[in-house]
Protein backbone atom coordinates (compact mmCIF):
# COMPACT_ATOMS: atom_id res chain seq x y z
CA UNK A 1 0.00 0.00 0.00
CA UNK A 2 2.69 2.45 0.51
CA UNK A 3 6.16 2.11 -0.78
CA UNK A 4 9.21 4.39 0.30
CA UNK A 5 12.28 4.59 -1.84
CA UNK A 6 15.56 5.62 -0.52
CA UNK A 7 13.58 8.61 0.29
CA UNK A 8 15.44 11.91 1.93
CA UNK A 9 14.26 15.56 3.62
CA UNK A 10 16.07 18.29 4.50
CA UNK A 11 14.47 21.24 6.08
CA UNK A 12 17.12 24.01 5.35
CA UNK A 13 20.22 22.62 4.98
CA UNK A 14 19.26 20.30 7.81
CA UNK A 15 19.03 16.42 6.24
CA UNK A 16 15.87 15.42 8.73
CA UNK A 17 14.71 12.11 6.76
CA UNK A 18 17.92 10.08 5.42
CA UNK A 19 17.78 7.23 2.93
CA UNK A 20 14.16 5.67 4.28
CA UNK A 21 12.97 2.75 2.74
CA UNK A 22 9.67 1.49 3.74
CA UNK A 23 7.16 -0.94 2.59
CA UNK A 24 3.84 -1.26 3.89
CA UNK A 25 1.45 -3.78 2.52
CA UNK A 26 -2.25 -4.04 2.92
CA UNK A 27 -3.57 -4.61 6.58
CA UNK A 28 -0.24 -3.93 8.46
CA UNK A 29 -0.43 -2.04 11.82
CA UNK A 30 3.07 -0.40 11.94
CA UNK A 31 3.89 1.75 15.10
CA UNK A 32 6.72 3.96 14.55
CA UNK A 33 8.71 4.87 17.85
CA UNK A 34 11.84 7.03 18.56
CA UNK A 35 13.20 10.04 20.29
CA UNK A 36 11.89 13.50 20.16
CA UNK A 37 13.15 15.22 17.06
CA UNK A 38 14.30 12.06 15.25
CA UNK A 39 12.07 12.64 11.88
CA UNK A 40 8.58 10.78 13.16
CA UNK A 41 6.31 13.11 12.37
CA UNK A 42 7.93 14.19 9.27
CA UNK A 43 8.28 11.26 7.73
CA UNK A 44 4.25 10.63 8.17
CA UNK A 45 3.66 14.11 7.28
CA UNK A 46 5.69 12.99 3.77
CA UNK A 47 3.28 10.17 3.42
CA UNK A 48 -0.06 11.97 3.03
CA UNK A 49 1.84 15.16 1.25
CA UNK A 50 2.26 17.56 3.91
CA UNK A 51 5.51 17.91 3.78
CA UNK A 52 7.73 17.43 0.20
CA UNK A 53 10.74 14.99 0.34
CA UNK A 54 13.05 16.03 -1.80
CA UNK A 55 14.88 12.57 -3.46
CA UNK A 56 13.87 9.23 -3.61
CA UNK A 57 10.61 7.89 -4.06
CA UNK A 58 7.05 7.73 -1.79
CA UNK A 59 3.84 5.65 -3.65
CA UNK A 60 1.27 5.06 -2.42
CA UNK A 61 -1.66 2.95 -3.27
CA UNK A 62 0.35 3.40 -7.07
CA UNK A 63 0.25 7.39 -6.57
CA UNK A 64 3.68 8.71 -7.11
CA UNK A 65 4.44 11.09 -5.15
CA UNK A 66 5.10 14.10 -7.13
CA UNK A 67 4.94 17.99 -7.10
CA UNK A 68 1.60 17.15 -9.48
CA UNK A 69 -1.32 19.09 -7.95
CA UNK A 70 -3.92 16.15 -9.12
CA UNK A 71 -2.03 13.08 -7.38
CA UNK A 72 -1.83 14.78 -4.01
CA UNK A 73 -5.55 15.31 -3.89
CA UNK A 74 -5.62 11.45 -5.15
CA UNK A 75 -3.33 10.61 -2.30
CA UNK A 76 -5.22 13.16 0.11
CA UNK A 77 -8.13 10.91 -0.18
CA UNK A 78 -7.29 8.06 0.11
CA UNK A 79 -5.22 8.48 3.18
CA UNK A 80 -6.70 9.54 6.69
CA UNK A 81 -4.46 11.47 9.24
CA UNK A 82 -5.02 11.95 12.60
CA UNK A 83 -3.62 14.64 14.75
CA UNK A 84 -2.09 15.23 18.71
CA UNK A 85 -4.36 18.37 18.50
CA UNK A 86 -7.28 16.89 17.24
CA UNK A 87 -7.78 19.94 14.92
CA UNK A 88 -11.93 19.96 14.96
CA UNK A 89 -13.46 22.90 13.70
CA UNK A 90 -14.78 24.73 16.74
CA UNK A 91 -17.55 26.46 15.23
CA UNK A 92 -18.97 23.31 13.61
CA UNK A 93 -21.35 20.57 15.67
CA UNK A 94 -19.48 17.24 15.39
CA UNK A 95 -21.79 16.01 12.66
CA UNK A 96 -21.09 18.97 10.15
CA UNK A 97 -17.09 18.18 11.32
CA UNK A 98 -17.58 14.50 10.32
CA UNK A 99 -19.54 15.76 6.98
CA UNK A 100 -17.64 18.75 5.62
CA UNK A 101 -14.93 17.14 3.28
CA UNK A 102 -17.66 14.06 1.88
CA UNK A 103 -19.73 17.28 0.97
CA UNK A 104 -17.27 19.80 0.00
CA UNK A 105 -14.53 17.17 -1.43
CA UNK A 106 -16.81 14.48 -2.53
CA UNK A 107 -19.88 16.02 -3.42
CA UNK A 108 -21.66 13.38 -1.50
CA UNK A 109 -25.30 14.15 -1.29
CA UNK A 110 -25.92 15.83 2.60
CA UNK A 111 -28.45 13.00 3.42
CA UNK A 112 -25.89 10.39 2.44
CA UNK A 113 -23.22 12.25 4.26
CA UNK A 114 -25.20 12.14 7.17
CA UNK A 115 -25.79 8.57 7.35
CA UNK A 116 -21.91 7.76 7.11
CA UNK A 117 -21.24 10.39 9.82
CA UNK A 118 -23.53 8.32 11.68
CA UNK A 119 -22.21 5.26 11.38
CA UNK A 120 -18.82 5.82 12.04
CA UNK A 121 -19.78 8.25 15.37
CA UNK A 122 -21.65 4.86 16.43
CA UNK A 123 -18.31 2.80 15.69
CA UNK A 124 -16.52 5.31 17.70
CA UNK A 125 -19.06 4.98 19.92
CA UNK A 126 -19.98 8.83 20.37
CA UNK A 127 -23.16 9.17 18.37
CA UNK A 128 -24.89 10.70 21.21
CA UNK A 129 -23.00 13.74 20.52
CA UNK A 130 -23.47 14.45 17.27
CA UNK A 131 -25.19 17.89 17.69
CA UNK A 132 -22.84 19.00 20.31
CA UNK A 133 -19.88 21.21 19.09
CA UNK A 134 -15.94 20.36 19.80
CA UNK A 135 -15.26 22.57 23.39
CA UNK A 136 -18.52 20.68 24.59
CA UNK A 137 -17.02 17.14 25.00
CA UNK A 138 -13.51 15.61 26.55
CA UNK A 139 -10.49 15.30 24.81
CA UNK A 140 -11.15 11.58 23.80
CA UNK A 141 -14.61 12.37 22.67
CA UNK A 142 -12.72 15.07 20.80
CA UNK A 143 -10.26 12.52 19.30
CA UNK A 144 -13.03 9.82 18.57
CA UNK A 145 -14.14 12.80 16.31
CA UNK A 146 -11.58 13.10 14.33
CA UNK A 147 -11.11 8.96 14.09
CA UNK A 148 -14.64 9.35 12.75
CA UNK A 149 -14.32 12.18 10.57
CA UNK A 150 -11.48 10.65 8.70
CA UNK A 151 -13.62 7.73 8.31
CA UNK A 152 -16.14 9.28 6.81
CA UNK A 153 -13.66 10.25 3.77
CA UNK A 154 -13.48 6.11 3.21
CA UNK A 155 -9.39 6.36 3.50
CA UNK A 156 -7.32 2.72 2.66
CA UNK A 157 -4.96 3.59 5.00
CA UNK A 158 -4.53 5.47 8.03
CA UNK A 159 -1.90 7.30 9.97
CA UNK A 160 -1.29 8.62 13.52
CA UNK A 161 1.03 11.08 14.99
CA UNK A 162 0.75 10.59 18.48
CA UNK A 163 -3.31 10.33 18.63
CA UNK A 164 -3.17 10.01 22.92
CA UNK A 165 -0.48 12.46 24.04
CA UNK A 166 -2.55 15.45 24.40
CA UNK A 167 -4.94 13.44 26.49
CA UNK A 168 -5.55 12.59 30.19
CA UNK A 169 -4.83 9.26 31.28
CA UNK A 170 -8.59 8.20 32.16
CA UNK A 171 -9.08 9.27 28.54
CA UNK A 172 -6.00 7.57 26.44
CA UNK A 173 -7.73 3.58 26.85
CA UNK A 174 -10.24 4.64 24.80
CA UNK A 175 -8.87 6.21 22.32
CA UNK A 176 -6.33 3.05 21.87
CA UNK A 177 -9.61 0.81 21.83
CA UNK A 178 -11.41 2.42 18.87
CA UNK A 179 -7.64 2.59 17.05
CA UNK A 180 -7.70 -1.26 18.38
CA UNK A 181 -11.30 -1.79 16.19
CA UNK A 182 -10.02 -0.42 13.84
CA UNK A 183 -7.40 -2.41 13.16
CA UNK A 184 -9.26 -5.59 13.75
CA UNK A 185 -11.18 -4.25 10.87
CA UNK A 186 -8.81 -4.36 8.59
CA UNK A 187 -6.80 -0.85 8.71
CA UNK A 188 -4.26 -0.06 7.41
CA UNK A 189 -2.32 1.89 10.08
CA UNK A 190 0.81 3.56 10.40
CA UNK A 191 0.92 5.15 14.27
CA UNK A 192 3.65 7.07 15.88
CA UNK A 193 2.91 6.83 19.46
CA UNK A 194 4.50 6.13 22.64
CA UNK A 195 2.02 3.43 23.83
CA UNK A 196 4.01 0.55 23.96
CA UNK A 197 0.94 -1.55 25.01
CA UNK A 198 -0.47 -0.51 21.87
CA UNK A 199 2.62 -1.28 20.36
CA UNK A 200 2.61 -4.72 21.60
CA UNK A 201 -0.82 -5.49 21.53
CA UNK A 202 -1.67 -4.57 18.32
CA UNK A 203 1.77 -3.86 15.88
CA UNK A 204 2.89 -6.34 13.55
CA UNK A 205 6.29 -4.46 13.24
CA UNK A 206 7.68 -1.62 15.28
CA UNK A 207 9.77 0.74 13.68
CA UNK A 208 12.36 2.89 15.57
CA UNK A 209 13.42 6.07 14.04
CA UNK A 210 16.63 8.10 15.50
CA UNK A 211 17.85 11.21 14.28
CA UNK A 212 16.22 10.87 10.46
CA UNK A 213 17.09 7.17 9.92
CA UNK A 214 15.22 3.73 10.47
CA UNK A 215 17.52 2.45 12.70
CA UNK A 216 15.53 -1.17 13.44
CA UNK A 217 12.57 -2.53 12.58
CA UNK A 218 11.19 -6.11 14.17
CA UNK A 219 8.07 -7.84 15.05
CA UNK A 220 7.30 -6.24 18.46
CA UNK A 221 8.04 -9.50 20.59
CA UNK A 222 11.56 -9.14 19.44
CA UNK A 223 11.60 -5.93 19.36
CA UNK A 224 10.84 -5.23 23.16
CA UNK A 225 12.95 -8.23 24.14
CA UNK A 226 15.86 -8.61 21.51
CA UNK A 227 16.39 -5.34 20.23
CA UNK A 228 19.25 -5.45 17.82
CA UNK A 229 20.98 -1.74 18.47
CA UNK A 230 22.74 0.00 21.06
CA UNK A 231 20.32 2.79 20.14
CA UNK A 232 16.78 1.44 20.48
CA UNK A 233 18.06 -0.59 23.47
CA UNK A 234 18.96 2.84 25.25
CA UNK A 235 15.65 4.17 23.94
CA UNK A 236 13.61 1.01 25.31
CA UNK A 237 15.00 1.90 29.05
CA UNK A 238 14.38 5.50 29.00
CA UNK A 239 10.85 4.66 28.50
CA UNK A 240 9.67 1.43 29.80
P1 LIG B 1 8.54 14.51 18.53
O1 LIG B 1 8.63 13.15 19.17
O2 LIG B 1 9.04 15.59 19.44
O3 LIG B 1 7.21 14.80 17.95
P2 LIG B 1 9.52 13.89 15.84
O4 LIG B 1 10.30 12.62 15.81
O5 LIG B 1 8.11 13.85 15.38
O6 LIG B 1 9.63 14.50 17.32
P3 LIG B 1 9.85 15.87 13.77
O7 LIG B 1 8.74 16.73 14.19
O8 LIG B 1 9.67 15.03 12.55
O9 LIG B 1 10.35 14.94 14.97
O10 LIG B 1 11.12 16.80 13.59
C1 LIG B 1 12.37 16.30 13.18
C2 LIG B 1 13.38 17.42 13.17
O11 LIG B 1 13.05 18.36 12.15
C3 LIG B 1 13.44 18.22 14.46
O12 LIG B 1 14.78 18.53 14.72
C4 LIG B 1 12.64 19.46 14.16
O13 LIG B 1 13.12 20.55 14.90
C5 LIG B 1 12.88 19.65 12.69
N1 LIG B 1 11.73 20.27 12.01
C6 LIG B 1 10.46 19.83 12.01
N2 LIG B 1 9.67 20.60 11.26
C7 LIG B 1 10.46 21.59 10.76
C8 LIG B 1 10.23 22.72 9.93
N3 LIG B 1 9.02 22.98 9.41
N4 LIG B 1 11.29 23.51 9.64
C9 LIG B 1 12.52 23.24 10.13
N5 LIG B 1 12.80 22.20 10.93
C10 LIG B 1 11.80 21.37 11.26
MG1 LIG C 1 6.32 14.36 16.25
Amino acid sequence: AIEIIRMNKWFGSFHVLRDIDLAVHRGERIVIAGPSGSGKSTLIRCINRLEEHQNGRIVVDGIELTSDIKNIDKVRSEVGMVFQHFNLFPHLTVLENCTLAPIWVRRTPRRQAEDVAMHFLEKVRIPEQAGKYPGQLSGGQQQRVAIARSLCMQPRIMLFDEPTSALDPEMIKEVLDTMIELAEDGMTMLCVTHEMGFAQAVANRVIFMDQGQIVEQNNPHDFFNNPRSERTRLFLSQIL
